[in-house]
């Protein structure tokens, strides 16, 4: 007789949840899963898919610009965002009817509600109790906001996903993945659109000359991009919105929409009572196989704050089913973690920067490309695109690759995999092109900057 109900409850069904749970149930482990909002979690309801089906649907508006040089007469479009969130809600439905399909083909019990820790092995969803061996949390991530007066009229990238209608100017606080992604898909759709960063250049942690690139292609396009620009308060008038600026000056809008980077999401779970370690930001503390400081219990994706990517969630859940139940304790790498921007132009980049590789190697040869991509010699596009790699002098090996461009995480993925094994600039080089391609690029830099 089991001494406990499940060998493994997972409360949170998000990337990484969901992938533990499916797995360890292939192991053979009894699993239950909690979730109290929704399947897929951030990812699949307010990230990286409708996300990316936001960009998808903005890029129209210079794609039809760009047919026109192709001989194309492409008259009168303009979009109708009530199809399009109609649309995208259709697709975010049918995800989460698979992610609980694949779930329950899995064998793993679904439990709908808010799941909190009663004990290191018994969890309560309302006023039932299920006990376990293991307990994993992947509750994930929430947007976090400044404490400013009038903080509570502006929205995340959670509202912006479901707003009734476009508004004709926005505002978009910070300067990371988020903000420059939305700032793309509100501009491409016809909004007016405002970024303001409170530092000197956004996209804090990428390499400089990406940061410095995009910022100009952004510009070029028509972005209103702002640094230095610190938000004070912001107020509602006959006018719409106002932000008001540290320095003094004032901007308008119809909708503010703050992404000002996000917090685990880890807060009344009961995980502070049972003795579970968390950081200052709230990510529970766990350590190179996902345990947290109390036996039994483990935390995978963003309520850890390691790097908080769907694929690096999925892969530390793998990891984590792995070492409970299959018998092959598996510590995550995150090591060289390829991430894509899919701001427009989008950014790819695997590696180091630039100057993290100064830090940790002698000699560095730097190759630098920036040119017009072929499809715009026909266009009336300035757009440029920007490839760079950095190799250790000593060892030949490609120890950063950085581009920002049309396909960016295309590109990038494939050159990842290069790097992951080790690749030296000697190799790249004997790596025939493909022609003509923008990524033929990559193998043909012999100069370095
Ligand atoms: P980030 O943490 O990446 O960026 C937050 C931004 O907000 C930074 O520019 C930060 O500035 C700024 N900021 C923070 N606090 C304040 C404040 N009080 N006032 C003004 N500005 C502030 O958050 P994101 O939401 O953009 O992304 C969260 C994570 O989600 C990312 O790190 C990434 O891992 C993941 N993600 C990945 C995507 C992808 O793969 N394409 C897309 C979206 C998210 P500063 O730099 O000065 O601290």
């Amino acid at each position: 007789m089991a001494r406990y109900g499940f060998d493994l409850f997972t409360i949170g069904g998000g990337s990484g949840g969901v992938r533990a749970a499916r797995v360890s149930a292939s192991f053979g482990a009894r699993v239950a899963l909690a979730e109290e909002r929704y399947l897929g979690g951030t990812c699949v309801n307010v990230g990286c898919i409708p996300k990316k089906l936001l960009v998808y649907a903005s890029h129209y508006a210079s794609d039809f610009r760009d047919a026109r040089s192709y001989g194309w007469s492409v008259d009168n479009s303009q979009v109708d965002w009530g199809a399009l969130i109609a649309n995208k809600d259709r697709e975010i439905a049918r995800l989460n009817g698979v992610y609980g399909r694949l779930l329950g083909d899995a064998g793993v019990e679904q439990i709908e509600g808010r799941a909190t820790l009663v004990d290191a092995h018994t969890v309560a969803v309302g006023d039932r109790r299920f006990t376990a061996e293991n307990i994993l949390i992947a509750t994930g991530g929430w947007p976090a906001l400044p404490s400013i007066p009038g903080i509570e009229r502006v929205i995340t990238s959670n509202e912006a996903f479901h707003l009734k209608s476009l508004p004709e100017r926005v505002i978009i606080v910070g300067g990371g993945y988020t903000a420059v992604e939305f700032a793309g898909i509100f501009h491409g759709l016809g909004v007016q659109t405002t970024e303001l960063y409170r530092g000197p250049l956004f996209l804090r942690g990428f390499d400089l000359d990406v940061r410095q690139v995009l910022a100009e292609e952004m510009r070029k396009q028509g972005v209103d991009l702002r640094f230095e620009a610190v938000v004070e308060k912001i107020e509602r008038t006959d006018a719409g919105l106002v932000a008001r600026l540290a320095d003094g000056g004032a901007l308008e809008a119809d909708e503010i929409m703050y992404a000002t980077g996000r917090r685990p999401l880890t807060r009344d779970l009961g995980l502070e009572e049972v003795g579970v370690e968390l950081d200052a930001r709230g990510a529970i503390v766990v350590d190179e196989y996902s345990r947290s400081s109390v036996d039994h219990i483990w935390a995978v994706g963003d309520a850890t704050d390691r790097i908080n990517l769907t694929p690096v969630a999925i892969h530390e859940g793998m990891c984590l089913a792995n070492t409970l139940f299959n018998d092959k304790p598996t510590r995550p790498c995150h090591d060289d973690v390829p991430s894509a921007v899919f701001s427009q132009p989008s950014i790819g980049a695997v590696g180091l920067t630039e100057e993290r590789a100064r830090e940790r190697y002698a000699e560095l040869d730097v190759y630098k490309s920036r040119f017009r991509p072929l499809k715009h010699t026909l266009t009336e596009s300035d757009e440029t695109t920007f490839m760079k790699l950095i190799v250790d002098r000593e060892s030949d090996r490609v120890v950063g690759f950085h581009m920002v461009g049309a396909d960016a995480g295309e590109m990038t993925q494939g050159v990842a995999v290069a790097i992951k094994c080790g690749a030296t600039k000697a190799q790249f080089d004997a790596t025939i092109g493909i022609h003509p391609t923008s990524a033929e690029e990559f193998v043909t830099m012999r100069e370095p900057a």
